[in-house]
């Protein structure tokens, strides 16, 4: 019998499909990649798993709905709802239009052009598309508008304070000895967690850690907690503060040694100006020694005890060390005023509280690797949405001095930073981190892991802006006001609009991912040239892109490094080793579909732009020597990979080992982890006196361009104070339900609807494509599983939708899965499921918040029943919804 012989091989790579980057073993036979599965021994993500997502990468890799060639638009008409009337263009066509507007605009102007991005979509090379994209089209005139499209939906209220604190872009509660965790928010066992993280966090829960989780919603990381406490939504800071003040003003537990030496709790402050007192040489901050009874600066060698309470006179000036200071904001806040407010019982927040300072066991110590460190294990955790309001930055930041206070910062057991200290390889010393003490003693993180460009601390002083209001907004991580409502209203004001000509935009779903589409729509409408890479035709490339190009999936590419290697998903812990893992193609790309990566190298040789490319390669990736790219030297991607791994682990570690070995991976050292016991001189803000300078300079450059009005100056403050956002506000009467989007647990990203697999669990499901209300509520309103709904907020946008009714969510509540309700042509497995939250979000510059520029995704709602769907419908799209029921 002639038998054939199947090509049969397993190709290592990683999957893309959300964050947590999970190594993969794909196989393949004949070609056809027939299975996807973990790697064991990898400490990155899953660790050794797939998950349902991931497992569906096959139908990414096969979907017949992906787009295969380049198309240009034909219908000049562009907007929501506009049939592009997509032409299949050649690459040549293609490239030759791209090059020749973007050379353009870059000759005139470089702030004409706009380069878009999004997080996570199934493609994921962001480093190598924006990054190098504005490092080449930038010049002497200037460089090209940022937009991250999701990112001030994202954790952007918290990123700067994890770095300025923990000197990381992300931070962890420490699995591997935490004994409490509370949890604000969140859906840590998917949307809010890496994968390992959820492993990490399941063993902590059979070791015994109790978990804790305030939401409104009874999700599947409140399923798994020990309490769900449900509260009203952007209510959190409130929370947060009445602990503070039980556990420092009435059980006085708080950790001295810690807030004396570690932190500026002992910094004087000047009664009347809030700022420090400084030595007036120096301009070093004084904190008072009781034993010598003299002022002295922070980092005195002679520094015999710190004062933490007392009012002095130094330099002339009456002061107090910042802990007074706390205290008495704490005061204000007491369980049985913020009750109310919270709609959780004051004995409640007073024994939580409680069990969190007691918890955390201050004064032990453990000994780890023959180290003796302090043992401090509890850990608040929250990454969106509890801050993802107006008054964020202050929510996260109250919620992280639960954890100052206790010392529980970068010790075992406590919140730990996620690969900001790291020495490298043990035969290169790559990639190098270190924390070290900045300005003022705080800590200077050494930049993102991989990315050591500098850190956050100390923040740039706000600037008068050029083309935006960019600069002036320096705690901002990204800057989504381009969407804002009075946008327009605000730069003609300022005398600020600028005519953006030409927008590439990369794996971003930009109308489904963030706020009002419609608000949207007038700002990306206006842009003349428009060129999109993604892997389907979707609701913002068939409104808007002049040419869209076929992306190469990350399962038909090639990567040295995901975007999230050096962001999020490096797990933390002694017993997890650092991994570093590659992606290798596990099919050519199919059709022609082209790597996004080597787009960028082509359009850059067409610009004239190769040696600016090569240049930002060798400094990005340490090309030196042999391994540096000659300036006119076309790169070719699988040898700049090659170069990039031989680089940072050595010559013998090529890409030939990747491919065979897939990853690397090399113990932890205990200082790595816990490194703040080690640095003593590295200290963190539990005030931010530097909130008052950026005030006053904000301030003065908003009087200047008379938009002091669109700014709440009141949140600018060294201490953490709770506002309510604008949800708050509404005419309770009218509008009675605060309505907000939660992270379902099989979905990562707007495009992963479009897989048949995911789309089928999510139809079983009975709560992801519906309107989520609380059962006894529903039935007060009349309302029932399965009725039809309409949802109207107080700023006159609506969506529709099933309901669900169901226990598990706040009676004051109306919960919607974010993102669904596609309306894309080339999404037909998507489309017209589920509802489309980001519609009912008012998005301005006054109701976001002014520190850090996040969008309040918090929105008031009435809701009633409509007999039939599309009946008085206003929302832009179909915002439909499944019919059913249980
Ligand atoms: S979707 Fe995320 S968690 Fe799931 S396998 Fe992929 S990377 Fe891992």
């Amino acid at each position: 019998m002639n038998q054939k012989v199947k090509k049969d091989k397993w190709v290592y790579t990683q999957c893309h499909r959300c964050q947590s980057e999970c190594g993969l073993r794909a196989h393949v036979v004949d070609g056809v990649c027939m299975k996807l599965e973990g790697v064991a021994d990898s400490s990155v993500g899953s660790q050794g798993g797939v998950c349902p997502r991931g497992m569906a990468g096959l139908q990414v890799l096969y979907d017949p709905n992906r787009l295969n060639y380049p198309l240009k638009r034909t219908n000049p008409q562009k907007g929501i709802g506009e049939d592009p009337k997509w032409e299949k263009i050649s690459w040549e066509e293609a490239l030759e239009t791209i090059a020749e507007k973007t050379k353009t605009a870059y000759d005139d102007d470089p702030s004409k052009i706009i380069i878009q991005h999004g997080i996570v979509a199934g493609n994921q090379i962001i480093p190598y598309f924006f990054v190098p994209m504005m490092a080449i089209l930038s010049n002497e005139k200037g460089g090209p508008i940022h937009i991250n499209a999701a990112g001030s939906m994202c954790g952007n209220m918290g990123h700067y304070l994890n770095s300025t604190q923990y000197g990381a872009f992300c931070i962890f509660p420490d699995f591997d000895y935490c004994e409490y965790m509370i949890v604000f928010g969140t859906n840590a066992a998917n949307g809010g967690f890496q994968q390992w993280a959820t492993h990490n966090c399941a063993q902590a829960r059979r070791r015994g850690m109790k978990m804790v989780v305030f939401d409104p919603m009874c999700n599947s990381a409140a399923a798994k907690a020990d309490e769900w406490i449900p509260i009203i939504p952007g209510t959190d800071g409130l929370i947060c503060m009445a602990m503070l003040n039980v556990i420092v003003n009435e059980l006085e537990i708080y950790d001295v040694e810690y807030l004396k030496g570690r932190t500026n709790a002992s910094y004087l402050i000047d009664i009347h100006t809030g700022k420090y007192v400084r030595n007036q040489q120096t301009g070093k901050p004084y904190i008072w020694d009781p034993v010598s009874k003299t002022a002295k600066p922070y980092d005195d060698y002679d520094i015999k005890d710190y004062a933490l309470e007392g009012t002095f006179c130094v330099e002339g000036r009456k002061c107090v060390p910042s802990w007074v200071l706390m205290r008495e904001r704490f005061l204000a806040y007491t369980p049985e005023n913020v009750s109310e407010r919270t709609s959780v019982p004051p004995e409640t927040i007073r024994r939580i509280a409680k069990e969190f300072a007691m918890a955390a066991q201050i004064g032990k110590t453990i000994t780890i690797d023959g180290k003796e460190l302090p043992f401090r294990p509890v850990a608040t955790y929250n990454i969106r949405s509890a801050g993802t309001h107006k008054n964020g930055f202050h929510t996260l930041f109250a919620m992280d001095l639960l954890n100052q206070v206790m010392g529980a910062a970068n010790v075992p057991g406590g919140v730990v930073s996620a690969g900001v200290e790291c020495w490298g390889h043990p035969d290169t010393h790559r990639p190098y981190l270190a924390c070290k003490a900045g300005k003022d003693g705080f800590t200077q993180t050494a930049g993102k892991w991989l990315f050591p460009e500098g850190g956050f601390w100390p923040f740039r002083d706000p600037q008068k802006p050029k083309h935006d209001l960019e600069e002036m907004f320096p705690t901002a991580m990204e800057m989504l006001w381009v969407n804002a409502a009075d946008r327009m209203e605000v730069l003609e004001k300022a005398n600020l609009r600028t005519r953006h000509e030409v927008l590439i935009n990369y794996a971003t779903n930009a109308l489904m991912n963030g706020p009002s589409p419609k608000i949207r729509e007038a700002f990306y409408k206006d842009i003349p040239f428009v060129v999109d890479c993604d892997i389907y035709s979707n609701e913002f490339n068939e409104a808007f892109a002049d040419i869209l190009l076929p992306d190469a999936c990350y399962l038909e590419r090639d990567d040295w490094m995901g975007i999230q290697h050096s962001y999020h998903n490096i797990p933390t812990g002694v017993g997890q080793p650092w991994c570093f893992h590659t992606s290798h193609h596990v099919v050519e790309p199919m059709y022609e579909r082209r790597d996004m990566a080597e787009v960028v190298v082509e359009l850059a040789h067409r610009m004239g732009l190769t040696p600016k490319l090569n240049g930002y390669y060798n400094a990005e990736l340490k090309l030196e020597g042999a391994l540096a790219l000659k300036p006119d030297e076309k790169i070719q991607w699988e040898d700049l990979c090659d170069r990039a791994c031989r680089s940072h682990f050595g010559e013998q570690y090529n890409w030939e080992w990747f491919t065979e070995h897939g990853f690397i991976s090399w113990p932890k050292k205990v200082e790595e982890v816990y490194w703040r016991p080690f640095k003593k001189d590295v200290k963190t803000m539990v005030y931010w006196e530097f909130m008052l300078n950026a005030k006053e300079k904000t301030h003065e450059i908003a009087v200047e361009l008379e938009l002091e009005d669109y700014w709440d100056w009141d949140v600018y403050q060294p201490m953490p104070e709770w506002t309510p956002c604008d949800a708050h506000l509404a005419d309770e009467t009218q509008y009675p339900f605060y309505t907000f989007s939660w992270a379902d647990t099989f979905h990562s990203n707007s495009n992963n609807q479009e897989l048949a697999w995911i789309d089928e669990v999510s139809v079983s499901n009975p709560y992801s494509y519906f309107v989520n209300i609380n059962e006894d509520t529903a039935k007060k309103l009349g309302l029932k599983t399965g009725d039809h709904v309409k949802l109207e907020s107080a700023a006159g946008y609506m969506v529709e939708g099933y309901l669900k009714t169901r226990q598990g969510i706040h009676p004051q509540c109306i919960g919607i899965m974010g993102v669904s309700g596609h309306w894309a042509k080339g999404m037909p497995v998507a489309r017209g499921k589920g509802i489309h939250f980001n519609q009912l979000i008012d998005f301005s510059i006054r109701g976001m918040d002014p520190l850090t520029a996040t969008v309040d995704i918090l929105v008031k709602t009435k809701i009633y029943k409509i007999e039939k769907q599309g009946e008085g419908h206003e929302a832009i799209c179909c915002a439909g919804g499944i019919r059913g029921g249980n």
